[in-house]
C-alpha cells in the first residue's frame, strides 16, 4: 500500500493508493482501519486521481464519515469496562462498581447483592480487565467445573483434569490424556449451550477426532446437537467486547 496522500489543496480527504494487478478500473474502498483507499490498475497515471476523487467527493465524504464514526465507536466500546456482567450460564447478573484509590494495584471484592467492586487504580482499563478475568476464572471454577463433573458422571465419560483458560476462539478442548480445557467465557452463554460444549468434549475422551463414531456418540447423548453446534459458532458475537482483550 502506498503512502497517505495529503489532499489539502483540493479540499479532498486523505487517501492511500494501492496498485492492483487484477483491477481493470479505478475503484474506491473505505474501511475503518485504512480510511479511503484508491485502488488503481497497474500503469495507471496517478496524477488523475485528485480529479477522479473530486467527482466522487460527495459519496466519499458521506461514506467516510459513516464508516469512520462506526469504527471509532466500536474502538471506544472495546476499551470500555462493563457496568454489568450477565453470567447467563448460571443466571447471575453482577453489577460492577469502580472505586478510584491511591493504590497501584486493583483489589476486587464481592458483596452479597451481586455486586463486584474494583478498588484501586481503576483508571487503568487493562488492570481492571485483568482483575475481572481472574474473577471470571474463579466463577468458572466454582460453577462450571462441578457442572462438568456432573455431566461426566451421568454420561459415564470420565476425564483426568480440568483447566480453566481464556481462549480467544474455542470454547473448550480435550487432550489425548483426557485432560479438558474449558473457557471461562462459557459463563456468558446460555446454560443449554454450556451443557452441550461439555458433553461434546467429554465425548472426545472416547473418540479424539470428529469421525462418524464421535458424532454417533454425540447424537446418541444429545439428539439436538446440530442446532447447538451452530448456535455456538455465532455465540461469540454476543460476548461483550471487553472480555476479548
Ligand atoms: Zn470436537
Amino acid at each position: 500500500m502506498g503512502n497517505i496522500t495529503k489532499n489539502q489543496r483540493l479540499d479532498l480527504p486523505d487517501f492511500t493508493t494501492k496498485v492492483s494487478l487484477r483491477a481493470k478500473h479505478v475503484w474506491l474502498k473505505i474501511t475503518g482501519e485504512t480510511g479511503l483507499v484508491v485502488v488503481v490498475p497497474k500503469g495507471f497515471d496517478t496524477s488523475r486521481i485528485p480529479s477522479l476523487l473530486s467527482k466522487e467527493k460527495e459519496w466519499i465524504e458521506r461514506n467516510l464519515h459513516r464508516i469512520i464514526t462506526r469504527y471509532r465507536q466500536y474502538q471506544s466500546f472495546a476499551n470500555e469496562l462493563p457496568e454489568e456482567i450477565p453470567l447467563k450460564a448460571i443466571g447471575h447478573t453482577w453489577k460492577v462498581k469502580y472505586h478510584k484509590a491511591a493504590c497501584p494495584e486493583i483489589h476486587l471484592y464481592e458483596d452479597d447483592a451481586l455486586t463486584v467492586s474494583l478498588w484501586g487504580d481503576v483508571e487503568d482499563v487493562d488492570k481492571c480487565r485483568i482483575a475481572l478475568s481472574f474473577w471470571l476464572r474463579a466463577k468458572a471454577k466454582r460453577y462450571l467445573v462441578p457442572l462438568l463433573k456432573k455431566i461426566s458422571r451421568e454420561k459415564m465419560l470420565p476425564f483426568q483434569n480440568v483447566s480453566i483458560k481464556g481462549q480467544k476462539t474455542i470454547w473448550a478442548s480435550c487432550t489425548q490424556n483426557k485432560n479438558l480445557n474449558i473457557n471461562y467465557k462459557l459463563l456468558m452463554i446460555p446454560p443449554i449451550l454450556v451443557h452441550y460444549v461439555f458433553l461434546h468434549e467429554l465425548c472426545h475422551t472416547r473418540h479424539m477426532d470428529h469421525s462418524h463414531h464421535f458424532w454417533g456418540l454425540v447424537k446418541n447423548l444429545e439428539p439436538g446437537y446440530r442446532e447447538y453446534d451452530s448456535a455456538l459458532r455465532t455465540a461469540w458475537r454476543a460476548l461483550p467486547a471487553w472480555v476479548h482483550k
